[in-house]
């Protein structure tokens, strides 16, 4: 990464070290106190507008050259279908986010549209960045390590906000005196995650830390929050941004490789969950989720001998047979995921004869008809319990409760 960041420098031209400036911050202020509508047809004498689209011309400009040096040190992904899958959603995020405006916690407030593109790079990072004016990468990973569209558009959304809230330009409005030849290497860390981008800040001035902890953690909730109203907006699940958030920060804690000393600087994962789980639940938005994800959810697989396997994730649970197998299997997946959805406490589990219930609800019945010949009920049941109970031991670890 270090050529990259090294090209991001040096495409630092002086025309581009002259942008921003305190007229502009003014300029901004008087937009978003003035709350009147814009004119239908913006007249060639609209102060404002031109000046809007000044500002956006100016980020298109910015983010073209900044993509030209990226894309020398990326490969474009070769895999044509997670390729489309990728650019599908991306264009539907971003009809939403070109539409109107939303709550802008941190960054320029106004309806900022783009041509945004999105690029699937080669690469297992789970790892997505934006550039100024809409140019957005994704690494394969990141692909393979979403669960479902939820999850991959709630990234789609987060990477567009960053763009569209302008947090590029904000940090140089709010960092007038800092170095503006350092600010592409900095976005260039906080945005990509990579560790040797971030080891590369910290090589060139420790006193950076401030300003990237700072740029961080404002520009990444702001884009989490951003990206929430455009997922609420969409035919997409909003969980899906917490379940990658959650996962990605469980992922953190397991990754024995990770330097904590650079990584401290980001905001951490389990945080901006946390931030998550709070705005999802003032949206009055349930945390389901089993439906956001495959390693949270239960499901029935059909076996060639015509029973049904029931699975949480990578746990086998039980085996319906028989006549009912599909139908017992079908009402077990549907129950399972309604207890565990609520990430549930050891307590909630219980057993009443053959039955296996989560709150005082039937979860799974075990039938004599399912087991092999001699074999007990009781001890069927009991197996269901600790395998329920491992998961429920589980995602107490792993989830945080609303
Ligand atoms: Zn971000």
């Amino acid at each position: 990464m270090n050529s990259l960041l090294l090209a991001l420098i040096l495409s630092s031209t002086p025309q581009q070290i002259e942008l921003g400036g305190a007229d502009l911050f003014a300029d901004q202020q008087q937009t978003q106190q003035g709350q009147e509508p814009p004119p239908a047809k913006p007249t060639k004498h609209d102060p404002d507008e031109e000046k809007h689209q000044k500002d956006l011309e100016k980020d298109r400009q910015l983010g073209k050259e900044y993509s030209v040096e990226v894309e020398k040190e990326l490969k474009l992904s070769t895999n044509a279908d997670a390729t489309a899958r990728l650019q599908a959603i991306g264009a539907e995020m971003a009809e939403i986010a070109n539409s109107e405006a939303v709550a802008v916690l941190w960054g320029d407030r106004r309806l900022n549209k783009f041509d945004y593109t999105f690029k699937l790079v080669q690469g297992d990072d789970v790892n997505a960045f934006s550039l100024p004016g809409g140019y957005i990468y994704f690494y394969e990973g990141l692909l393979n390590f979403a669960e479902s569209d939820d999850e991959l558009a709630a990234v789609v959304a987060h990477e567009i906000a960053h763009a569209s809230f302008r947090h590029v330009e904000t940090l140089r409005k709010e960092q007038s005196k800092f170095d503006i030849l350092r600010i592409p290497l900095i976005i260039a860390a906080a945005l990509s995650r990579s560790p040797e981008a971030m080891h590369s800040v910290m090589a060139v001035d420790l006193a950076t830390q401030g300003l990237v902890s700072g740029w961080s953690t404002q520009a990444e909730t702001a884009s989490d929050y951003g990206g929430l109203q455009y997922m609420k907006k969409s035919r997409y699940n909003p969980v899906g941004m917490l379940t990658f958030m959650e996962r990605l920060a469980y992922k953190e804690v397991l990754s024995p490789q990770l330097d904590w000393g650079i990584y401290r600087t980001h905001p951490p994962s389990s945080d901006r969950a946390k931030f998550l789980i709070k705005s999802l639940n003032e949206a009055g938005i349930p945390l389901k989720r089993s439906q956001t994800t495959t390693s949270l959810s239960a499901r029935s697989l059909l076996k060639p001998d015509g029973s049904f396997d029931l699975w949480f994730g990578d746990s086998l649970l039980y085996t319906f047979k028989g006549e009912s197998a599909k139908a017992r299997a079908a009402q077990a997946v549907i129950r399972t995921n309604a207890f565990l959805d609520t990430v549930p406490q050891m307590f909630q589990l219980t057993t009443n004869g053959n039955e296996v219930l989560g709150n005082g609800r039937t979860m799974i019945a075990v039938e004599a008809g399912d087991l092999e010949e001699g074999k007990s009920v009781a001890d069927a049941r009991d197996k269901v319990v600790v395998g329920l109970k491992r998961i429920i031991g589980e995602l107490s670890f792993r989830l945080f409760r609303q």
